[in-house]
């Protein structure tokens, strides 16, 4: 069993730090919120006073922080962590971040002989929750070996991708794909329902034939055809439009550098941007199917 610090305890980072002190691990945690560390406390971690306190006695250094400027003033500069860490320390970041970001972060970490990976995940807070996230790692290939066996007390997926930042790359492409596959269900969900078709056998339909993919899986969109997602609680918790619209702006930005096309990733992320100026930045990303069923029928 490892000692392992964890920062930031959101609506990721909570349950997967519950997940290692389940599984014997010692973990010392800090966030920024002290709502949030408390919730942490009752399932038996040690609270943190600060950032470099909570690295004190740490062997591994896991984050899971909103973006990539939180992940900068964590461990980059004068205050940053790197420069506290002693040689040897594995840091696992699990944040979606540039993979532009990860690669300086790491350059940094490997010039203070410390082993860093880039390890975000997929999955959302059901599978934080349930321990079976999907972790989407790059950087050197002994720090995945290194890192395996605590990546598997919070997931049930471990995928090396390649270099510093591959990890990165891999995430932006599937949250991507993600976007695109959200549209193409609600809109076809919502033209079904304009012809009378009920949304729930509608789906089973698509979801047993050639449209068939992850939202009619696992997220239906639909309110009431499926239990448990956030389609059936008014659109709340799960993986929020500004979080999404966060990763499309990766993906934009990385297309525009290698000048790659991503016509449908495009329009997938405009729809995305303003339904979040509609209001709904805070509400779970399956929300998108009010804009195509008419925000009248909620
Ligand atoms: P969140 O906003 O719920 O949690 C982030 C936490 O980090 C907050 O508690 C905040 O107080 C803390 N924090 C910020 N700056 C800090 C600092 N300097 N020191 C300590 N704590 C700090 O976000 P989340 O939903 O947990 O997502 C975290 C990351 O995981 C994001 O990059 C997100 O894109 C990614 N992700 C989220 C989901 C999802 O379904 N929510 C799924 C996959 C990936």
């Amino acid at each position: 069993m490892a000692t392992i610090a964890f920062i930031g305890l959101g609506n990721m980072g909570a349950p997967m730090a519950t997940n290692l002190l389940k599984a014997g691990h010692k973990v010392c945690v800090f966030d920024l919120s002290e709502t949030a560390m408390a919730g942490l406390a009752e399932a038996g971690a040690t609270l943190a006073e600060s950032l470099h306190d909570v690295v004190k006695d740490a062997e591994v250094v896991i984050s899971m922080l909103p973006a990539g400027k939180h992940v900068e003033q964590v461990y980059l500069g004068e205050a940053g962590l790197l420069g506290a860490l002693p040689e040897g320390t594995l840091v696992i970041d699990c944040s979606t971040i540039a993979p532009e970001t990860a690669r300086r972060v790491a350059g940094e970490a490997l010039h203070r002989g410390i082993d860093l990976l880039d390890a975000p995940v997929s999955g959302g807070v059901g599978g934080a929750k349930a321990g079976t996230l999907t972790f989407i790692c790059g950087g050197e290939v002994d720090a995945f070996d290194r890192a395996s066996p605590i990546l598997n007390d919070m997931g049930k997926n471990m995928f090396h991708a390649g270099p510093h930042g591959a990890g990165q790359v891999a995430k932006i492409c599937n949250n991507m794909l993600l976007a695109i596959l959200m549209n193409g269900t609600c809109e076809a969900l919502a033209l079904g329902e304009k012809n009378g078709l009920d949304p729930a056998v509608l789906s089973e339909i698509m979801r047993q034939s050639s449209g068939g993919n992850w939202a009619l899986n696992v997220y239906n969109p639909w309110p009431g055809v499926m239990d448990g997602v956030p389609a059936s609680n008014d659109y709340k918790g799960g993986f929020l439009v500004d979080l999404m619209n966060k990763d499309l702006g990766l993906a934009f930005d990385n297309a525009d550098r290698n000048k790659a096309p991503i016509p449908m990733g495009a329009l997938a992320r405009n729809m995305f941007l303003l339904h979040a100026q509609q209001g709904n930045g805070q509400l779970d990303f399956s929300s998108i199917q009010r804009m195509y069923r008419g925000a009248e029928k909620g």
